[in-house]
């Protein structure tokens, strides 16, 4: 038969273990599906849906046809015994309606109500929570009472960057199941698939980049993101020489002319940090290559160049942390490339 699941690239793993769990009966009622963004982990989550409601789907085991009449309702969502919710466009939390019902209706309607109900057309009702870790407080524990007992039927899949992101209470009643960044050829074969790019060379080159993730390669693809990391390039290229509040001033200049708001600005600084880590790594393969034209070469050796190279990814980690704990992005960036510049000044003893 034909299988849906040929869309998925890597995780086969993951695949094989819930195959396992189905064909020894063992399927659990609720996992966490937990890995970095934009790997495929909602595609895996609706591909396992689809495949407990296949109805060529041998027993016992994980797959969908796309054919039949239960592929064909699911993929046009309108599945009866599927549920998916998520962040709504622009909202940073999962409202509790989502999960318990609106207000008046509280109980009564949302997803922990819907999987109470017996399955219409399949064995299971199924429920995806998308970004689980953005549930509130209110959400969590209206998902907590279905967790403590869940109604026979239901399979809930709670998608998420980390296990460690849920609430405790949560996380101990899920089976955890890890996730991994794609290989940089399957993120570069996505790229071409979808037609995000044209030329595989250049797939390749942004796939290199993107830690795994078709989330940040597209990212990667939008014009101001590559401009930012030019300007990055260029000032890097003049390092040793850096004037910090200089280089500073130019950059949070960049972030703001290209961020329409403070979340966007935080994202996009994100993308600094990791253009400014690509950058050293740039000079750490150098450095490690003998490639005399790097300057740390010279001065310091190989070891020590190394050394401070190190150091300075692991600053470049804290601001990183900084602006992700909500630091305001200037005071971060001021403050990094001031230190930047210290311990480029220092040299390998700043290292230490
Ligand atoms: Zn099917």
């Amino acid at each position: 038969m034909a299988s849906a699941w040929a869309k998925l690239r890597g995780h086969q793993e993951q695949r094989a273990l819930f195959a396992r769990s189905i064909s020894h009966g063992r399927l659990s009622h609720a996992y966490v599906l937990a890995g970095p963004d934009g790997i495929g982990k909602r595609v895996f989550a609706r591909l396992l849906a689809q495949s407990i409601f296949c109805r060529e789907c041998p027993a016992g085991q994980i797959d969908a046809c796309g054919e039949c009449r239960a592929c064909r309702s699911f993929e046009a969502n309108t599945w009866p015994d599927y549920i998916e919710v998520g962040l709504p466009e622009g909202k940073t939390e999962i409202p509790i309606a989502a999960i318990a019902g609106a207000a008046d209706k509280r109980g009564r309607e949302g997803l922990c109500f819907e999987l109470s109900m017996a399955p219409q057309a399949s064995s299971r009702r199924v429920a995806i929570i998308n970004d689980a870790h953005r549930m509130n407080a209110d959400g969590a524990n209206a998902l907590l009472k279905t967790l403590e007992e869940p109604p026979a039927s239901a399979l809930i899949l709670l998608i998420c960057d980390s296990a460690d992101s849920l609430l405790p209470t949560i996380r101990s009643r899920c089976q955890n199941v890890r996730f991994f960044p794609l290989t940089e050829s399957d993120v570069a074969q996505i790229l071409v698939d979808q037609q995000l790019i044209d030329k595989p060379e250049d797939a390749k080159a942004v796939a290199a980049m993107s830690e795994g993730s078709v989330t940040l390669a597209q990212q990667l693809l939008n014009s101001d993101l590559r401009k930012l990391r030019d300007v990055v390039g260029r000032e890097f290229a003049l390092f040793e020489a850096m004037k910090p509040l200089d280089v500073s001033k130019l950059i949070a200049d960049e972030l703001d002319r290209i961020s329409s708001g403070t979340e966007e600005q935080r994202q996009n600084a994100q993308w600094l940090f990791r253009f400014l880590a690509e950058a050293l790594n740039l000079k750490l393969r150098k450095l490690m290559a003998g490639d005399f034209s790097e300057p740390l070469l010279q001065r310091y050796g190989v070891r020590s160049g190394a050394d401070l190279l190190a150091a300075l990814l692991d600053r470049i980690l804290v601001a990183a942390q900084q602006v992700e704990s909500n630091s305001p992005v200037r005071l971060v960036l001021d403050a990094l490339f001031d230190e930047l510049a210290r311990m480029m000044r220092l040299g390998p003893v700043s290292a230490r």
